[in-house]
C-alpha cells in the first residue's frame, strides 16, 4: 500500500513539473504542492493584504479548508452562500465579479497547461475570464488529462454529473443515470464551457496544482 502511494506521489511530482512549465508558457502563474495543507498555505500567501477576496463553488476549495482560513486571515470577503434571498445571492456574484481576489477550482487541465470549466449560471467562469484583479485556481493532479480533447471530456463527462448531484439537480439526464444526456434542461449545469489556453494579462491567474485526488 505505501509502495503504491510512494509511486502516485512520484508520478505527480514528475507530471506537474512538465505541467507546471506549460502553463508558465502560456503566462499563467503556476506552482504544485504536494498536499492540501500546502496548497492552501500558498494560495494564502498570494492574496495580497486588504484584499477583497470571493470564491466560486469548489469540492477542491472545501477540501483545501482555504475558505475558513481566508476567514481566520481577516480577509474582507463576498460569499454567495451567506445571501439570505436568491435575489441576494445573485447580487453578491455579481459584487464579486469587481473583487481584489476570486478563488475557485478547476474542471479539468490538459497537459500542456490549456484549463477547461464548465459553468451553470456564467459567474465562476467570468470571473476567470475578466474583472477580479487577481484569480487564483487550486487542482488535484486528478484533473490533470493527457490531450485537451480528454480534458474536455473529463470536464463534461466526470465533473459536471457529480456537480450536478451536488447542486442538487434533479431533471437532468446526469441526475438520473449519472451519465452526461447533453440536454438542454433550465436546470442545465453545462451552460458554459471555458477554455483558457492563456493568461492575460501576464500572471493574472496563478494555477495551484495539488499532489492529491480532490474535487471531482
Ligand atoms: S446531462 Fe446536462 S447537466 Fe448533466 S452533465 Fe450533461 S449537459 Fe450537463
Amino acid at each position: 500500500m505505501q509502495e503504491k502511494e510512494n509511486w502516485i506521489t512520484r508520478r505527480y511530482e514528475l507530471l506537474a513539473a512538465q505541467v507546471v512549465k506549460n502553463l508558465e508558457s502560456r503566462h499563467f502563474e503556476a506552482y504544485y504542492c504536494k498536499n492540501r495543507e500546502e496548497a492552501a498555505a500558498k494560495a494564502l500567501s498570494l492574496i495580497p493584504e486588504g484584499s477583497l477576496v470571493s470564491w466560486g463553488g469548489s469540492v477542491t476549495l472545501q477540501e483545501t479548508g482555504l475558505i475558513d482560513k481566508v476567514y481566520k486571515a481577516g480577509f474582507r470577503v463576498i460569499d454567495r452562500d451567506k445571501a439570505k434571498s436568491p435575489e441576494e445571492k445573485s447580487e453578491l456574484g455579481r459584487q464579486a465579479l469587481l473583487c481584489d481576489c476570486f478563488l475557485a477550482g478547476i474542471n479539468a487541465i490538459a497537459e500542456e497547461g490549456v484549463l477547461v470549466n464548465i459553468d451553470g449560471l456564467g459567474n465562476r467562469v467570468a470571473a476567470t475570464i475578466y474583472g477580479p484583479k487577481s484569480v487564483i485556481l487550486t487542482a488535484g493532479m486528478n484533473k490533470v488529462c493527457k490531450t485537451l480533447e480528454d480534458a474536455r471530456s473529463r470536464a463534461r463527462n466526470c465533473a459536471a454529473p457529480f456537480n450536478a448531484r451536488r447542486v442538487g439537480t434533479k431533471n437532468t439526464p446526469c441526475a438520473v443515470s449519472g451519465s452526461c444526456g447533453n440536454c438542454k434542461s433550465p436546470e442545465s449545469i453545462c451552460t458554459f464551457t471555458v477554455e483558457t489556453r492563456l493568461c492575460r494579462p501576464e500572471k493574472r491567474i496563478k494555477v495551484i496544482l495539488i499532489g492529491e485526488d480532490l474535487g471531482f
